[in-house]
């Protein structure tokens, strides 16, 4: 999703004067890259609608930064779009109050099973139980005990022989006698939806009716996550939608069509492994981090897609560290032929945004034959080492390629640039290295 975006937004944002042209082009990116990540077509349209108002209204024609107040306007909207502060959890009227986790497996919902009942004891003073119901793996269940003794709560199991839907109702009588207000049942996953597990949720759900149903997802599966989304709500009626591992590089696109496709509102975000790392899930973060992030994982997926893996990721590691010469950019260039105009690539890398030298860096596709043809006439050692191309090497260059000698000078003079801009932005990643959102 980011991608088209951002390069839509690049192109407005400086502008100090937005035409219904702009706009129009606009909004057909946004509606595209919306539809792409197969955001209901409805709720799309909507929100197009709900732009183009906007957009062409009084506040940005009006405003002195009409190209950033657009911007506001599809951020604003993007929010929206992703649900208002979502972040209540239901009380039952009679206690215990029951919350079913489901999801796949490697999810994150053992784990948000801890981080969700240490919520709740911090943030709203409860006293939460926790029940193992994933009986398939042994594992699972020793796994939910030591969350609940890092947490001192009380963990009901009924080993791996016991019935989940048992042990589901079980655990409530037992929270009534012990007073626990909350119940969190950690059910079972799969590796992908099928009918024994949903059979199964929904057994637990009638025998318990739970106040809360819970999926959580994994950010990191990009449009998976809409999918599998989509059938649980299906299958179970979701209440809400945690989203883990938002901690990791990844878009917000799942996080956008999640709530268009179920209309569940997503609750809360998981930011790491630790027990502590459970937010309230910001719509506006996560819009701003549609809107201004570079999207180095889709740099690197795109790069997957045409060329080859290990290579790219050596070719990153030298772009990074600014130690790659002319042999690497010819080869960087043969790789990146497939992906588009290299000012995207570039645009891509988080950070790029900012970067001032960006602007004079362009290449169309027909320079970048141009620029193959005057790398391919240096010598190796040229290449390697651009410095030593004076003045009559220059000429050499320029006539074996084809091409004048301020064509030379341009490409020598950007790839320098370029180099510098890789070293300023390793630099800056070191910089904000940190966990969370960064923009
Ligand atoms: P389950 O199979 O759905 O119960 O998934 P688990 O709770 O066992 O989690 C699978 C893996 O994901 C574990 O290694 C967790 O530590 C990890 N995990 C869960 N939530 C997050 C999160 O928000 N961020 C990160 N980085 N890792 C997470
Ligand atoms: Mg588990």
């Amino acid at each position: 999703l980011s991608e088209r975006l951002q390069q839509t937004i690049q192109k407005i944002k400086g502008k100090g004067k937005v035409t219904e042209q702009d706009v129009k082009e606009m909004t057909r990116e946004v509606r595209l890259a919306l539809l792409e990540a197969d955001v209901n077509f409805k709720v799309v349209k909507d929100f197009i609608k709900r732009i183009k108002e906007r957009a062409v209204g009084q506040e940005v024609m009006e405003s002195l930064t009409p190209g950033q107040q657009v911007i506001k306007v599809v951020k604003e909207e993007l929010t929206a779009l992703m649900g208002g502060e979502q972040s209540k959890i239901a009380v039952a009227d009679r206690p215990p109050t029951v919350i079913m986790m489901v999801g796949l497996q490697g999810a994150g919902k053992t784990t948000t099973t801890g981080k969700l009942a240490n919520l709740l004891r911090k943030k709203y003073n409860r006293n939460p139980m926790l029940v193992a119901a994933d009986v398939y793996r042994p594992a699972a269940i020793n796994q939910l005990q030591t969350l609940g003794k890092q947490l001192n709560m009380p963990v009901f199991s009924l080993g791996t022989e016991a019935n989940p839907v048992d042990i589901a109702a079980k655990a409530v009588e037992e929270a009534k006698r012990e007073h626990n207000d909350y119940v969190i049942v950690d059910t079972a996953g799969r590796l992908h939806v099928d009918n024994d597990l949903m059979d199964e949720l929904q057994q637990i759900k009638a025998s318990v009716n739970p106040d809360e149903i819970f999926l959580v997802v994994d950010a990191m599966t990009g449009q998976d996550a809409v999918n599998v989304a989509e059938s649980f709500n299906d299958q179970l009626d979701l209440t809400g939608v945690v989203l883990t591992k938002l901690d990791g590089d990844t878009r917000g696109g799942a996080a956008l069509s999640i709530k268009a496709v179920t209309d569940k509102p997503i609750k809360f975000a998981g930011m790491g492994e630790k027990l502590d790392e459970l937010e309230d899930f910001h719509p506006e973060r996560m819009a701003s981090r549609i809107l201004g992030m570079g999207d180095m994982l889709s740099l690197i997926e795109k790069a997957q897609e045409n060329v080859d893996e290990k290579r790219v990721k050596e070719l990153e590691q030298k772009m990074r560290s600014a130690s790659f010469t002319f042999d690497d950019f010819l080869e960087q260039m043969g790789q990146v032929k497939n992906m588009g105009p290299l000012e995207d690539i570039i645009g891509m890398l988080p950070g790029a945004n900012k970067m001032k030298g960006l602007k004079n860096i362009q290449f169309d596709e027909k320079q970048l034959v141009h620029v193959e043809a005057i790398i391919q006439s240096m010598t190796k050692k040229e290449r390697q080492e651009p410095s030593i191309i004076n003045a009559n090497r220059k000429k050499r260059i320029a006539k074996g390629s084809g091409r004048t000698v301020s064509e030379v000078n341009r490409l020598l003079k950007q790839f320098e640039e370029m180099k510098k801009m890789m070293k300023q932005m390793s630099n800056m990643q070191k910089g904000k290295k940190g966990k969370g959102f960064n923009f």
